[in-house]
C-alpha cells in the first residue's frame, strides 16, 4: 500500500483542508513504523518481479509542494527515509496549477470551507449552469463518491461533481478567477512559494528519491481525454523529469484519480514500471490492487483519524 501525502502546514505554508504538521507526520511514521517503509527503488523492483505483498508500505508525495519539500523531507531524512515524488511539470515551466492556487484561496480566505461552498453554489445557481447542475447530480452519485472517498464531505462531493461533471475547465477557471478577482486578490500572488522549483526536483533525484510523473498540466478528468491529448500530457512531463533529474522515471500517480485504457496504454509506452490510484477502492470493485498501474493508496487523513481513535481509546482505559 502506498500512502499519499499532500499538504503540510508551518508558519510559512498555509494548511487548510486535509493538512497535516511536521508533528503529525512524525506520529504518521512512527504510527506504520519506519522499518516497514520501502524504498522506492525496492519497492518499483517488487512491482517489477510481481514481489509486492499486502504489508509492503511506501510513501508518496504529490503534486510538487513546496511545503512537502520544507516541512516532510526534514523527517523523512531524520529516518533515512526516502519516497515517490509524483510532479506535475508546468508549474516548474511558469505554469500556475490552478486547482492548487484555488485550494489555498478556499482554506485561507474563507471562514470555512462551507462558507466558500456557499458562494460557489450560489453563483451556480444565479449562472446558465443551474439546469444541469440541478438535474445531473442525483444522490445516487453522492453515495458512490462518498464510498470510494469516505473522508469527503457532502459538500465537498457537491462540488467536485459540478466541477468535474458540469463545468469544462475554462468554465470552472473563468467562475472561480471572477471569485478571487472580487476578493482583490490574484492567481499569481497566491502562487508564491506553493511549488518546487527544478533545483528542489534535482536534489530530490539525487538523494535517491523517486521522481514520477503525474501529467503536465494536471487535468481534472484525464480519463475523459483524447488519446493524444494524454500522450502530450504524459510525454512533456517525462521529458521534463528527464532533463532535470537525467533518470527516466518509473513510476507515476494519476491525477485526480483519473484514467483510462489510453492511460495505461501510455504508461506502457514511458515503460512506467508502477503508477497508483488515490484511494483504496478499486475500479469495478476489483483486487485493491488492480494492475501494476493501479496500486492503491491510503489518505494520510485516515492514517491520523486511526491514530485518534487508538489515542483517545488508551486514554478511556487508564
Ligand atoms: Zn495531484
Amino acid at each position: 500500500m502506498g500512502i499519499m501525502f499532500h499538504h503540510f502546514h508551518n508558519n510559512r505554508h498555509y494548511g487548510g483542508q486535509g493538512s497535516i504538521s511536521k508533528k503529525d507526520f512524525e506520529k504518521i511514521i512512527h504510527y506504520i513504523k519506519p522499518w516497514r517503509i520501502l524504498d522506492p527503488h525496492d519497492w518499483i523492483e517488487r512491482v517489477n518481479r510481481g514481489l509486492l505483498t499486502k504489508n509492503d508500505l511506501c510513501l508518496t508525495f504529490d503534486d510538487a509542494l513546496l511545503c512537502q519539500y520544507e516541512i516532510a523531507l526534514p523527517i523523512l531524512e531524520k529516518y533515512n527515509l526516502r519516497a515517490f515524488w509524483f510532479v506535475y511539470s508546468s508549474v516548474f515551466e511558469g505554469g500556475l496549477g490552478k486547482f492548487e492556487i484555488y485550494r489555498l484561496f478556499r482554506s485561507k480566505f474563507f471562514k470555512n470551507m462551507d462558507d466558500f461552498y456557499k458562494l460557489f453554489f450560489s453563483k451556480i445557481q444565479n449562472s446558465r449552469f443551474e439546469k444541469s447542475a440541478r438535474l445531473k447530480i442525483s444522490q445516487v452519485d453522492i453515495d458512490r463518491f462518498q464510498y470510494a472517498f469516505p473522508h469527503y464531505s457532502v459538500n465537498d462531493i457537491r462540488f467536485r461533481m459540478v466541477r468535474d461533471k458540469i463545468l469544462n475547465r475554462n468554465e470552472y477557471e473563468s467562475i472561480m478567477d471572477g471569485i478571487i478577482r472580487k476578493k482583490g486578490l490574484t492567481a499569481e500572488h497566491l502562487a508564491k512559494n506553493l511549488w518546487m522549483t527544478n533545483k528542489h526536483l534535482k536534489d530530490l533525484s539525487d538523494h535517491g528519491h523517486a521522481i514520477g510523473l503525474h501529467s503536465y498540466t494536471h487535468p481534472m478528468i484525464m480519463g475523459s481525454l483524447s488519446f493524444s491529448t494524454q500522450k502530450e500530457e504524459y510525454q512533456k512531463n517525462f521529458n521534463h523529469i528527464v532533463e532535470i533529474t537525467g533518470k527516466p522515471p518509473l513510476s507515476m500517480s494519476h491525477p485526480d484519480n483519473s484514467y483510462n485504457d489510453h492511460t495505461l496504454k501510455i504508461l506502457k509506452q514511458l515503460k512506467i514500471i508502477c503508477g497508483f490510484r488515490s484511494n483504496k477502492s478499486p475500479p469495478n470493485r476489483g483486487k485493491v490492487n488492480q494492475s501494476q498501474y493501479e496500486l492503491a493508496r491510503e489518505d494520510h487523513t485516515h492514517i491520523i483519524k486511526l491514530i485518534n481513535k487508538r489515542k483517545s481509546y488508551e486514554n478511556k482505559q487508564s
